[in-house]
């Protein structure tokens, strides 16, 4: 990991503007609380972990509502992404976090490797954050990234997509 001053709003919006298109097709409204916060984080494996769990809250939320955001505890955050889809039943919880488990949904087959929270699970290990998944059968999902330092130093300018831009402006900032 390369730890640098992160721009966490401009990071965020990317990764929804990413899952814009997909989420309109399964008619999900998905939106992002824009956060003025600059944390010290590889943003390479960040965009990564959120991709990995927005995608999710995506493919298992049809016609749900997918909402990302973040919380300030202290000297460091959490990063929610929350969704009111089908939810996991308890006994699948345990095992999320293991390479290739999926959970097989009533009457749903949709396409996946059961890699993704593996994934995000090892690489919230390797820089040193936790990650946390709450579930409710029927009523939705929520993960959460913990302990993301924040950090005082300025972030290098982002450059970000003009799709980006857009969504990112108008947007309400809340932190
Ligand atoms: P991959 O991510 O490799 O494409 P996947 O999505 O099946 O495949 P994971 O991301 O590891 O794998 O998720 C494991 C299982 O957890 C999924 O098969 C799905 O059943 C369940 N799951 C994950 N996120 C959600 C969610 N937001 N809502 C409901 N179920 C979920
Ligand atoms: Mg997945």
């Amino acid at each position: 990991p390369r730890p640098q001053a992160v721009a966490l709003g401009p990071l965020i919006c990317d990764v929804v503007t990413q899952n814009k298109e997909p989420a309109r097709r399964a008619g999900i409204q998905l939106r992002f609380v824009e956060t003025g916060l600059i944390v010290r984080a590889d943003p390479g494996l960040l965009a990564v972990m959120l991709q990995n769990l927005v995608s999710n809250a995506v493919k298992y939320a049809p016609k749900a509502k997918v909402l990302v955001g973040c919380r300030r505890r202290g000297k460091t955050i959490s990063i929610v992404v929350i969704d009111n889809g089908i939810g996991i039943a308890a006994e699948h919880q345990p095992h999320l976090f293991d390479e290739f488990y999926r959970v097989q949904h009533l009457g749903r087959n949709v396409e996946g490797m059961g890699l993704g929270l593996a994934i995000v699970h090892r690489m919230a290990r390797l820089i040193g954050i936790g990650v946390e998944l709450r579930s409710s059968l029927g009523r939705g999902t929520c993960v959460t990234l913990t302990g993301v330092p924040v950090t005082d130093l300025p972030a290098p300018p982002t450059t970000i997509s003009t799709a980006s831009q857009s969504l990112l402006h108008g947007m309400q900032v809340l932190l």
